[in-house]
């Protein structure tokens, strides 16, 4: 084996670890009475379902239902890092599961190496990912505990229940938008709206009170006004236009990064970078996205006060939500910010992530 295979062998099992002992730590969904170092050790090379009666739970007392849900639990949980995970999950060709989190990893260690990305337990090819939908929705309907009132949901109706039904959640009184800041259990709620004291007050009284409040409500309905305002200001631009480009994935140093081949508009060059953020540890649900920026590669005469929006690109199946960016170039500043490629989904991104090169449109306009 050469020196640089020894090395990337090792990386690979760095990362690995670090998703485990992620997985271990924060993960994330439940566990507890389970996790026994006994069932996680079946779980690590038993690859086939288990139907058999969960010994830990049996010997905890636990009734059938509990046991088959902590079976259930061990089956679906991605066979790298031994966590149950509510993401987008992948299998290999022999059916092993694979959380997006572990996915990514090995796809970008493969990309790095220039290797292509093997199934660590099987060794099989796993760099066209294949979704396990039904396991996804199988771990949606595992219960998880209400925050408020302690009783198991399946976690898919979970938030309804949370928002709309449950009697111990904390909810404002309906008469906040004129004034009332009464906060309680929702199942104390109806009492105090009979007797609300801002039933009772004036008109005069409210208006006065109105004046004083800050109504927040609105700032969705406001991001997406601004969204369709930018939009529309640049389509008026006199100077607009849209490039197809292909995201194109290097290694350098360790490192992945992204570019596209170098493009012309309003008499300048150009290019986009793009490149994976650091994985926040946290969130085991949202585990990757990426960053681009655009780059001026000419000096420019004048400032060029430029917007863009990455689009999807034609015949790609990566889709991109609508972020509008704005910057000014000038002779020192010729590169923006680096700002969130905002890739609709999980699966978005390992989709980019297990593809060398990746077709998306660029939407430039000069603005006065
Ligand atoms: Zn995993
Ligand atoms: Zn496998
Ligand atoms: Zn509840
Ligand atoms: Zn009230």
């Amino acid at each position: 084996m050469s020196s640089s295979n020894i090395e990337s062998s090792e990386r690979s099992e760095d990362s690995l670890n670090i998703v485990r002992q992620q997985g271990e730590q924060q993960e994330s969904v439940e566990e507890s009475a389970t996790s026994s170092l006994e069932s996680l050790a079946t779980a690590i090379d038993d690859t086939s379902p288990r139907m058999q009666p969960n010994v830990s739970a049996c010997l905890t007392g636990a009734t059938d239902s509990e046991a088959f849900e902590n079976n259930l639990r061990d089956i679906l949980r991605c066979k790298i890092c031994l966590a149950l995970r509510r993401t987008t999950l992948y299998l290999c060709q022999a059916g092993h599961l694979i959380c997006a989190s572990c996915l990514a990893h090995l796809l970008t260690d493969a990309q790095l190496c220039e290797e292509t990305a093997k199934c660590p337990i099987c060794q099989k090819d796993i760099s066209i990912p294949v979704r396990n939908i039904a396991a996804e929705l199988a771990i949606s309907e595992l219960p998880s505990n209400c925050r408020f009132c302690n009783e198991k949901f399946p976690h898919c109706s979970l938030d309804h229940h949370e928002r709309h039904e449950c009697q111990d959640c904390p909810i404002g009184c309906k008469y906040s938008r004129i004034g009332c800041e009464w906060i309680g259990v929702r199942k104390e709620a109806s009492d105090h709206e009979r007797n609300c004291e801002f039933l009772s007050k004036t008109p005069q009284e409210i208006a006065a009170t109105l004046e004083t409040i800050e109504v927040d409500d609105d700032s969705k309905h406001d991001e997406i006004e601004h969204i369709f305002q930018s939009l529309m200001y640049s389509l008026n631009s006199e100077r607009i236009l849209c490039v197809d480009l292909q995201l194109m994935c290097y290694c350098n140093n360790h490192q992945l990064f992204y570019t596209t081949t170098d493009f012309h508009a309003f008499n300048e060059l150009w290019v986009i970078r793009a490149r994976l953020n650091n994985q926040d540890a946290n969130d085991p649900e949202n585990v990757i996205s990426f960053s681009y920026q655009l780059v001026l590669k000419t000096e420019p005469r004048s400032t060029l006060k430029v917007q863009f929006v990455a689009l999807k690109g034609a015949r790609s199946d990566i889709k991109i939500s609508t972020q509008l960016y704005k910057h000014e170039f000038t002779p020192t500043s010729l590169e923006s910010d680096y700002c969130a490629l905002p890739l609709t989904d999980c699966n978005d991104c390992i989709q980019l992530l297990a593809k060398r090169g990746t077709k998306f449109r660029i939407m430039l306009s000069l603005l006065d």
